[in-house]
């Protein structure tokens, strides 16, 4: 069970959005907040809150996220330079919005671990 987020509302393009990709079951925009030269977010058209809340019959949905992501990175031409994706999960992953989306980072080297700034404080 899930309640409507602001990506439904992109979804259903109540509100605006950057939209790079869509097909029957998933949608892809850019961040509104970008944390990289490339920032998109991948969201599945069926909302889920969290990963907490895939079921077994998601792994198609999900794993087609994935694939999404390697599409548009085909694409946009920084597969081959590399990329991340990332899914945070409440409250301690660093979860905003409850509905499931793949971070896709590329544009630039990306630091490991990502949380280092806030251990050295
Ligand atoms: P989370 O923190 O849940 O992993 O990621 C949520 C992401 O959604 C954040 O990176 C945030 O910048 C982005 N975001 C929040 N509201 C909007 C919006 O209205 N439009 C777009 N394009 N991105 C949004």
């Amino acid at each position: 069970m899930s309640q409507d987020t602001i990506f439904t509302k992109i979804i259903n393009r109540e509100i605006p959005a950057d939209i790079v990709y869509e097909d029957d079951l998933a949608l892809a925009f850019k961040d509104i907040n970008p944390q990289a030269p490339v920032h998109l977010l991948i969201i599945p058209k069926q909302p889920i809150a969290t990963t907490n809340d895939i079921q077994k019959s998601d792994r198609e949905i999900v794993g087609h996220l994935f694939w999404v992501a390697s599409e548009i990175a085909r694409e946009q031409g920084f597969a081959e330079n590399g990329y991340r994706t990332v899914m945070n999960c409440n409250e301690d992953g660093g979860q905003t919005v409850y509905h499931i989306h793949v971070h896709l980072l590329a544009g630039k080297p990306l630091g490991w671990p990502p949380y280092q700034e806030r251990l050295k404080t």
